[in-house]
């Protein structure tokens, strides 16, 4: 067989090499309208012939690396690897976009250009000269739309015709003073190092990159030498080396875009006209607020609870009618099933009121998520939420965080999981770090079954169906807040991470990503419903319908408790469950949920958010099951004393600690147990303080004081005036500036 061909998408983020490489490889990879979204190569096979390896690279501005995935890209180009770089060029962005293109150029790699997003340029009438620029870069240009699949098939020919060429010395040539030092400095680079790589070296030694002395072996001798030509030409230049370069390249990139590129008549697109409204200085944000507030209200508080609570009430409740005929609910069924073949009550039980409860219980809720995930996918895909990061970042930059930190969150919303690895992004260690920290108090999908279930205990006891959007809320001002604090201390002090980014164009998105994304988080709720819950759910049941009879009139016998002599209704309150959940109450009890359920709700939530919903059927099952079904609601509220308790309860579940897989990846993303461990203590808490708060001040709200009153007071105290008080003096001029990709 012959040998595999590699060929390397490389190129700025967003500029479309996922939806490339989706395309040609037939791979349904994340395709994100923000940067960072492939945050680690991506490799598959070409759909039309097997022998072609493409690997999707991190996007990156620059081959001298400042962040992680920057670094994960410059390596594997330069591992020797590909036989063949796809530089992929958004052709929209094209001045931006060449700085990288020229140093993919100058790797002396065999190159091809694919100007994307033609379809975009061509709508907006400017013209592109691909052969010129060809001609001025030394390298095959071709016009491709990764979205509608144009110049796709020519671009791989090209690809292939390039790889088995062998590399060339890149053509393009800098002002000839300079071009004189970089032959100087050419020849002391050493002569194992092939002709078509010299002058990438000898740029690199002229900006003075640490590392590249090193890789070369570069003898302390030649070193001497490159340095004083370096400084002969900085003092000729009166400009420092890395800045030179930089010029140089700008300079050609202007030439180049003066030749090949012929503007439309200015105009000012639909795209422009929109985001002079959502990116305004003051109605960006309210606009976004609306917009979100808008999107949870729809699924958790109108249609989707509509659906979500004919699922609970009839399916799983009480039966249904269908076409006036009387239908049974599905714990019905399985029980007159599980009668009839036989089962004993212990099976019986542990498949109705353990695993069909509670797994019944979060399946429940996927009419609301598919309604949320619609919304959040389209806001997503229509470029909308790119715009908010960067109004986000003007808001963030204030208190010392950076727009960066925000694109975590917003992938967030659907899972923490991929939140936390979008971190990656960021290059300022401190700002990841906290950023890691912070950006689980979003409100994840696994957690729309807490709100929901919060909302529908709230609603019945006050009329208030904003509850839904505000605890949305309570996670974006937990990040602000926390950032701003965690900012003034010493180990997070420093200057923001820059944050650069291409806007793309609106558009419709294209209904197979759409669908795809919504499948994409609807499916993983499932099937964890399937795995990690319903093994919760065996575990909990297991807890909760098992323990010491120590009732009046009891045997003190350990054993299945409802098939005990004279069990009272209540006999979870015997259970192992019970014992450990009262055993750790206490901790609770100042937030006004001492009770052991509601213990076991927070502990079980740890495992999976999707628990705390999961535990509550089952327990609440458990508890009715010799009454008329109430709902799930009412059954829930019922397990508190008071609406200051619930939302404590609420609040904590959804800042404390996130589930176990996110904390695996805090884990792996800290690459520090110490870090670790300060993430999830603090994300602890601080639920728990602001569970605190909401307790004691809706409980002084209603005239009940006690010792507590003063210690959440003292929070809030403490709260604000980290809040309010200044940047402690020499908290950013200490930290190194991070210096910013090429603007
Ligand atoms: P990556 O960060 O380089 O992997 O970029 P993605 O593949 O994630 O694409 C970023 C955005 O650009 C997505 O919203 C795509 O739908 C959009 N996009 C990609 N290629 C094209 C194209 O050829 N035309 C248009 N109009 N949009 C595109
Ligand atoms: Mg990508």
């Amino acid at each position: 067989m012959a040998q595999d061909i590699h060929v390397a998408l490389a190129g700025n983020p967003n500029c479309g090499k996922t939806t490339l490489f989706n395309r040609i490889t037939g791979q349904n990879g994340y395709v994100g309208n923000w940067p960072g979204v492939t945050v680690e190569k991506k490799e598959a096979r070409l759909s039309s012939d097997k022998s072609v390896v493409v690997t999707d690279l991190p996007g990156i501005y620059s081959l001298s690396p400042y962040s992680p995935e920057e670094r994960v890209s410059r390596d594997y180009l330069m591992g020797g690897e590909p036989d063949v770089v796809v530089n992929v060029v958004d052709a929209t962005n094209l001045e931006r976009n060449l700085y990288l293109t020229l140093q993919v150029v100058e790797t002396g790699l065999p190159v091809v250009v694919a100007l994307n997003m033609a379809d975009l340029v061509e709508k907006s009438g400017d013209k592109i000269d691909a052969d010129k620029l060809s001609r001025r870069l030394g390298v095959p240009v071709v016009a491709i739309s990764a979205l509608k699949g144009s110049g796709v098939d020519e671009l791989i020919s090209l690809a292939r015709r390039e790889a088995a060429k062998k590399a060339e010395v890149p053509a393009h040539r800098f002002d000839s003073a300079i071009e004189d030092v970089l032959d100087k400095i050419e020849q002391l680079v050493p002569a194992t190092v092939p002709t078509s790589k010299r002058r990438y070296w000898a740029v690199k030694l002229f900006e003075r990159d640490a590392s590249a002395c090193e890789s070369l072996g570069l003898s302390d001798a030649a070193a001497a030498k490159v340095e004083a030509l370096v400084a002969a030409c900085e003092k000729d230049c009166d400009d420092d080396a890395e800045s030179i370069i930089t010029g140089e390249r700008y300079a050609l990139i202007a030439h180049m875009m003066d030749e090949c590129v012929k503007r439309a008549p200015q105009r000012m697109s639909t795209s422009e006209k929109i985001d002079r409204v959502v990116t305004n200085r003051i109605l960006g944000l309210p606009i976004f607020f609306a917009v979100m507030f808008a999107v949870y209200y729809l699924a958790i508080s109108t249609f989707g609870t509509a659906a979500t609570d004919w699922v609970n009430d009839n399916l799983f409740g009480e039966g249904f009618e269908l076409f006036g005929t009387a239908m049974p609910s599905v714990p019905d069924v399985v029980t007159s099933w599980l009668e009839a073949v036989g089962a004993s009550a212990m099976v019986t039980s542990l498949v109705v009121d353990g695993v069909v409860a509670g797994v019944g219980a979060v399946l429940g809720f996927i009419p609301q998520m598919v309604v949320l995930f619609v919304l959040l996918s389209f806001l997503e895909d229509c470029g909308y939420m790119a715009r908010v990061a960067f109004v986000m970042d003007r808001v963030f930059r204030r208190f010392g965080l950076s727009g960066k930190s925000f694109i975590p969150m917003l992938v967030s919303t659907g899972c923490g999981v991929p939140g936390v690895l979008a971190t990656k992004t960021i290059e300022n260690e401190k700002d990841r770090r906290m950023t890691v920290m912070t950006t689980t108090f979003i409100p994840c999908g696994a957690k729309l079954p807490i709100i929901a279930l919060l909302m529908g205990a709230l609603v019945g006891t006050s009329d208030a169906t904003w509850i839904a959007p505000l605890f949305y809320f309570l996670g974006v001002v937990a990040v602000i807040v926390s950032g701003i604090m965690l900012k003034k201390t010493k180990l997070f002090a420093g200057r923001p991470t820059p944050f650069v980014m291409e806007l793309p164009s609106y558009h419709f998105p294209s209904i197979r990503s759409w669908a795809l994304h919504v499948w994409e988080r609807v499916s993983a709720y499932i099937k964890k419903a399937f795995t990690i819950i319903f093994a919760s759910t065996v575990v909990v049941w297991f807890l909760s319908n098992f323990g010491t009879a120590t009732w009046a009139g009891g045997t003190g016998a350990f054993g299945f408790l409802p098939a005990m002599e004279g069990v009272p209704e209540e006999f979870t309150d015997y259970s192992v469950l019970a014992m450990l959940g009262g055993a750790v109450a206490w901790i609770f009890a100042p937030l006004g949920f001492d009770s052991w359920q509601a213990t076991a709700m927070s502990v079980t939530g740890l495992v999976a958010k999707e628990n705390v919903v999961a535990t509550a059927a089952q327990l609440l099952h458990l508890a009715d099951a010799t009454e008329a079904d109430p709902s799930l609601w009412t059954a829930f509220a019922g397990m508190f004393a008071t609406t200051g308790g619930i939302m404590a309860f609420g609040a904590f579940n959804l800042l404390c600690a996130p589930c176990f897989a996110a904390m695996g990846t805090i884990r792996v993303q800290m690459n520090s147990a110490k870090w670790t461990a300060v993430a999830l203590g603090y994300e602890c808490g601080f639920a728990w303080v602001v569970g605190l708060m909401i307790n004691q001040f809706y409980l002084a709200a209603t005239g009940v004081f006690s010792v507590w009153t003063v210690v959440a007071v003292a929070f809030a105290a403490l709260i604000v005036f980290q809040l309010v008080r200044p940047m402690p003096k020499g908290a950013w001029e200490d930290a190194p500036a991070v210096a910013a990709p090429a603007a």
